[in-house]
């Protein structure tokens, strides 16, 4: 029968908002007859779907859609890179077809005209939780496409356009369908979670006969009758963030935030023009630790960006050390094209970027192994990944998916993916901690 239908190969860049889009994109071509197939050779077509936020992203993509074309011929490009088609189109001028994010219609009909569908009833019965290229325990709920800010460095803005939220009741069925298809944990993403709602003035829908605001607290108390996971991404520290500690603190939702800080200096804040108030944040966090004395904070940061001195690179590690962060991720200014922050005087040299990446990482080293030293000789819940013969890999509350560490189990050559189990941590490195399964 499947040799019948058209193949599509599909190759999916970028980060868990784009993994989202592709998602969508393989249920519809599913629903429409079409196979997916995991090799060049065996597709009739490819589609990619490409990232352009960072120019390492963008070169990444351009390679991508280079070796698909090379190994097939006939490619349709999709996703944040769509939105620059004449820097791909300068590339390759031979791809079919170019779309930006989020298009799912503007896909559907380039593949249409490349391989018109041939309908097999058989395959339009698919699962109502849709594809996900995730693994099936996890899932991304992505409940707003675009933002608000403008952020120096970022051409999020002009490529995904103003913020436009999900309804609540939207996004609620969107994840009880996930959770009775087998997802155990929810993963909320957007470009900026306590936005939330802002743009449709918190509109107000019911769901399972409860009335709910489109606001992120709101959404996270509807969440937590799921009874599953539910862990926040991309939250800015505004004060209204304060209302989820006691969800955390009633174990609702995970007591874990993704709070992407970038630095600490206000001057190099107010250059990268971004949201929320630096002065009151290591107060804000102590507050939360008293409310919710387990919480795993987790945050990104940019070093070296242009006019960043000494001091100021400084000011960042003293509020790394104060912060006690237990996640963080980091990366060296890099010009995106078409950015504000390009115009900016004063770069940094190349050189000096990359030491104080060093020096951050270094800080940050010690402060992550400490706190998950303080982890050893503790019962904690994990969440199966995966088992193979050396033993289990899962994840426990403070460690997201893809992002974070992970908890290792000897003696967890049993246990079955999207299993919830209690272990003990033995011991523990600077990213992952080493557990044993308590019979
Ligand atoms: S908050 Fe800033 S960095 Fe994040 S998407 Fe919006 S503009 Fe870009």
């Amino acid at each position: 029968m499947s040799n019948s239908s058209q193949k599509i190969g599909f190759v999916s860049l970028g980060c868990p908002k784009a993994l989202v889009d592709s998602e969508r994109i393989l249920t519809q071509l599913k629903v429409e007859g079409y196979e997916i197939v995991p090799s060049y050779d065996a597709a009739d077509a490819v589609v990619v779907n490409t990232c352009g936020f960072i120019d390492a992203a963008v070169q990444e993509s351009l390679d991508a859609i280079g070796e698909a074309l090379h190994e097939n011929g006939k490619v349709i490009v999709t996703g944040c890179l769509g939105k620059r088609s004449e820097l791909i189109r300068e590339a390759y001028p031979d791809v079919l077809a170019i779309t930006g994010p989020q298009d799912y219609a503007s896909v559907m009909s380039a593949v249409h005209s490349a391989l018109p569908p041939k309908r097999n009833p058989l395959l339009d019965i698919i699962p109502d939780t849709g594809i996900k290229l995730t693994p099936k325990h996890y899932a991304y709920l992505k409940i707003s496409e675009g933002c608000n800010h403008r952020c120096s460095f970022c051409i999020i803005p002009s490529m995904r356009g103003d913020l436009v939220s999900r309804p609540v009741d939207e996004v609620l069925l969107e994840a009880e369908r996930l959770v009775k298809g087998g997802v155990k944990e929810l993963l909320v993403i957007s470009q900026d979670t306590s936005a939330y709602g802002v743009d449709i003035k918190y509109a107000e829908r019911s769901w399972r006969e409860k009335s709910y605001r489109t606001r992120m607290t709101e959404l996270c108390e509807g969440l937590a009758e799921l009874g599953v996971w539910t862990r926040l991404h991309y939250v800015y520290p505004y004060p209204h963030v304060d209302e989820v500690m006691p969800l955390m603190a009633e174990g609702k939702i995970l007591p874990y935030l993704d709070i992407p800080f970038q630095h600490a200096s206000p001057r190099i804040l107010k250059l990268m023009k971004r949201p929320g108030n630096i002065d009151k944040t290591l107060e804000r966090i102590q507050n939360w630790r008293k409310q919710v004395p387990d919480i795993t904070l987790r945050s990104t940061f940019i070093v070296g960006f242009p006019g960043e001195t000494d001091a100021e690179f400084e000011e960042l590690l003293d509020f790394l050390r104060e912060a006690e962060l237990d996640r963080v991720g980091a990366f060296t200014y890099s010009p995106v094209d078409g950015a504000k922050a390009n115009e900016l005087p004063d770069p940094v040299p190349e050189e000096l970027k990359e030491d104080r990446l060093e020096q951050f990482m270094a800080v940050q080293a010690e402060i992550s192994a400490a706190k998950l030293k303080r982890k050893i000789g503790r019962t904690i819940k994990v969440l199966v990944d995966e088992a193979t013969a050396e033993g289990a890999i899962a994840r426990s509350s403070a460690d997201a998916p893809e992002i974070d560490g992970v908890v290792r189990i000897a003696n967890g050559q049993k246990l079955k993916p999207g299993q919830f189990v209690d272990v003990v941590v033995g011991s523990a490195d600077e990213h992952d901690l080493y557990a044993t399964l308590i019979s």
